[in-house]
């Protein structure tokens, strides 16, 4: 949302204005960039880092760069020498992952920023500003890209990192109980209906995908 509003602006101030994102965020219009309020701007999908400087024309003032915890470790020098080249670059990007670890490469990103700006989200708990991101889903992966209901914003009190482990262990112990309970069914013919129960509450990891919060935020100026 910050991105976008800094974005708009140098549109308005008749900057030339380019806007890139990594292309694992497809949870809305495959070419924008959208918000919860729902204000979108035309963003290119690239696969790699390096790609914005193949694609950044010699014109372009300002450079925006969204969902940066996607991205390899190569946007840091994609970064500088855009910002060396004279451009202004505005990057958003989640900080903490779903553990409250630094999520690379934002740390390094903000490290070699001009400005910073954290911008806050609303705790779903208690209603205090929230600078994390709570996974309400079962997995161990760092990256989960989908649906829209399974992270909220958690401040720093309500923040449960373990919650997401915890469910993952839940879910590795409901396989295990399935997968007996398909051996059992071939030696006492288990009704077929129980079988289905029991793979259906050991698929949810797998099944479930999410959507990250409100992103931190920060700027590269000239
Ligand atoms: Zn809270």
């Amino acid at each position: 949302e910050e991105l976008i509003r800094r974005l708009r602006r140098a549109k308005i101030a008749r900057r030339r204005v380019q806007v890139f994102k990594p292309r694992i965020d497809d949870r809305y219009h495959a070419t924008s960039i959208a918000s919860h309020s729902e204000h979108t701007i035309e963003a290119r999908p690239i696969d790699r880092a390096k790609d914005i400087l193949r694609y950044t024309d010699d014109r372009t003032e300002v450079v925006g760069i969204d969902e940066a915890q996607f991205f390899d470790e190569e946007v840091v020098e994609v970064c500088q020498k855009l910002a060396n080249l004279g451009k202004r670059v505005i990057v958003a990007g989640l900080d903490q992952d779903y553990l409250g670890q630094p999520f690379e490469p934002v740390p390094q990103l903000m490290a070699i920023a001009e400005y910073v700006t954290k911008t806050l989200a609303v705790c779903m708990r208690c209603g205090a500003p929230a600078n994390r991101t709570q996974r309400l889903i079962a997995s161990a992966d760092r990256v989960v890209v989908g649906a829209t209901d399974s992270y909220e914003a958690r401040c720093r009190r309500c923040f449960e990192p373990e919650l997401s482990q915890q469910l993952h262990l839940a879910v590795e112990e409901a396989d295990k109980t399935s997968q007996n309970t398909e051996l059992a069914a071939t030696d006492a013919e288990t009704p077929a209906e129980e079988l289905e129960a029991a793979e259906d509450q050991g698929n949810h990891g797998a099944e479930y995908q999410g959507e990250l919060e409100e992103s931190p935020f920060f700027t590269n100026a000239q």
